[in-house]
């Protein structure tokens, strides 16, 4: 069968250095479905809070089994996805990386950031299995690091024989970022979470693994910060408050 092309993304359209540069359409294979409802709190690299679930939703043509088949044969997939809600604010050649402290510019091509010249990201993600409800399939995932309704643009087994290299040298993001800080719980976000519990039973560790993050700026990680923040995972807001390296849950709404 062959297939057409849906919904095309045109590529670095935002940027106004690309005038003798051709552009490429692409087209949108799947829907991510996440827990990440916003931008804020979202880890900076998959992996990082396992706890995440989410799905793909495949569309149009895509939405065949037969395009999965043998997919299970994978543990790891690679996610090419377009930074959708970021994609309007254009590129810079330099950006200020948060983990260099968000104060020290590097090339956009010596970073991760969202903010390129062709707005795709590309995820490592755990395999959770193909599902097919009513007709729809769906590709279950973990460990993701992509907001809800990110577009999916393609999907490609992990190789560990080519794609993981130990060798591999990366000089200002040697390991997985680490913080100081303590996750505890307030007695209202304890009961609120015993009562979601029934629901959605790995909520708690989620609200761990993202919040051990520290997702504030990192200029405010070292100074007095009263600030109420607020996280927004599944339909849950979640506020927190810091004082001196521990994080506390206020409250589950
Ligand atoms: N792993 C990917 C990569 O290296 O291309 C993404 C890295 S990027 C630094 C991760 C951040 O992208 C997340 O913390 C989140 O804030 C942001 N993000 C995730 N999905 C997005 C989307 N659809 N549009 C814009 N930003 C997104």
């Amino acid at each position: 069968m062959k297939c057409a092309l849906k919904q095309p993304f045109v590529m670095g359209k935002q940027s106004k250095s690309r005038n003798n540069m051709a552009s490429i359409s692409l087209s949108e294979i799947g829907l991510v479905e996440s827990p990440y409802r916003q931008k804020f709190g979202i880890p900076r690299q998959p992996g990082l809070a396992p706890a995440a679930k989410g799905r793909i939703k495949l569309l149009g043509e895509v939405n065949s089994p037969d395009a999965f088949k043998s997919i299970e044969q994978y543990s790891h997939l690679w996610l090419i996805f377009v930074f959708h809600e970021t994609m309007a604010q254009g590129w810079k050649p330099l950006v200020r990386p948060p983990r260099l402290g968000g104060n020290v510019k590097a090339g956009v091509f010596a970073t991760r950031s969202t903010f390129r010249p062709n707005p795709l990201g590309l995820s490592v993600v755990k395999n959770e299995g193909i599902e097919i409800i009513k007709r729809q399939v769906y590709l279950n995932i973990s460990e993701l690091d992509l907001l809800d309704g990110t577009p999916i643009v393609d999907i490609k087994p992990y190789l560990p024989f080519a794609d993981a290299l130990p060798h591999a040298s990366s000089d200002f993001a040697p390991t997985p970022p680490s913080t100081q800080v303590e996750v505890h719980f307030a007695e209202l976000a304890k009961q609120q979470l015993s009562i979601i519990e029934v629901r959605y039973p790995k909520l708690q560790v989620l609200i761990e693994q993202v919040l051990l993050q520290d997702p504030r700026p990192a200029y405010k990680r070292n100074k007095a910060d009263d600030k109420v923040y607020a996280v927004s995972l599944y339909e849950f807001n979640i506020r927190w408050q810091v004082n001196h390296h521990i994080i506390t849950v206020l409250d589950i709404t």
